[in-house]
């Protein structure tokens, strides 16, 4: 089963895609994780995207669009995947058919998670991560249990640098400027399915789940 969920920083992707791979024993592929971790391990991919990330920013097509060839050629991806924050421009979402087409696969379903931009700031704003197990939590709507303090393994839960208010705002718009053709692409190609991400984890996850069981 090949998926991309499309929807603006906020949306919830990272969230429901964690569950959802769980379920469907296919992989989660986070371009945003891929370089967050080149920037935490230092290396060269990390050292080009560093500055790119921290003012929220797109890498360049080329650099993103390597990094996924490479990664969905990989042997867990032979029963599918879940692409989530990829494609973000038409050139991206183009290149996408491409590299499916040279591995015989091709997408089935994209799933765009609608959310308007002052839930998206309220959201992100409000989001922590573990570093350590990467678990995401919501200080409103999914607060951990002991604060600053990861439920599943104790680790210590931070901010992302790009989930400062005024960096989340220009995410969005950078979000609303390149990505929204991506939609309007995968709605020609009659791949397009649409979820509200402003309702709950559980609800927006049954909604998925029916989409892809048809
Ligand atoms: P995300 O975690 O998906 O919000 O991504 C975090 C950051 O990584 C974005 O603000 C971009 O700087 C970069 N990024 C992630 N995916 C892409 C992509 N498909 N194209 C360009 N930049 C990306």
């Amino acid at each position: 089963m090949n998926i991309v969920f499309l929807g603006p920083p906020g949306a919830g992707k990272g969230t429901y895609a964690k569950e959802l791979v769980k379920m469907l024993g296919i992989p989660h592929i986070s371009t945003g994780d891929m370089f967050r971790e080149a920037v935490a391990s230092g290396s060269e991919l990390g050292k080009k995207v560093e500055e790119i990330l921290k003012k929220g920013e797109l890498v360049p097509d080329d650099l993103t669009i390597s990094i996924v060839k490479e990664r969905l050629a990989k042997e867990d991806c032979e029963k599918g995947f879940i692409l989530d924050g990829f494609p973000r421009t038409v050139d991206q979402a183009k290149a996408l058919d491409e590299i499916l087409k040279m591995l015989n696969k091709k997408l089935e379903y994209a799933i765009y998670f609608e959310v308007s931009e002052d839930v998206v700031v309220q959201r992100i704003t409000n989001r922590r991560v573990c570093k350590n197990c990467g678990k995401i939590y919501n200080l409103i709507t999914l607060p951990p249990k002991v604060d600053g303090k990861c439920d599943v393994c104790g680790g210590e839960l931070y901010q992302r640098e790009d989930d400062k208010e005024e960096v989340v705002k220009r995410r969005y718009r950078v979000y609303m400027e390149n990505t929204y053709p991506v939609i309007e692409y995968y709605q020609k190609q009659n791949k397009l399915f649409t979820v509200d991400g402003s309702s709950g984890v559980d609800s927006v996850i049954k909604e998925v789940l029916n989409i892809i069981r048809g």
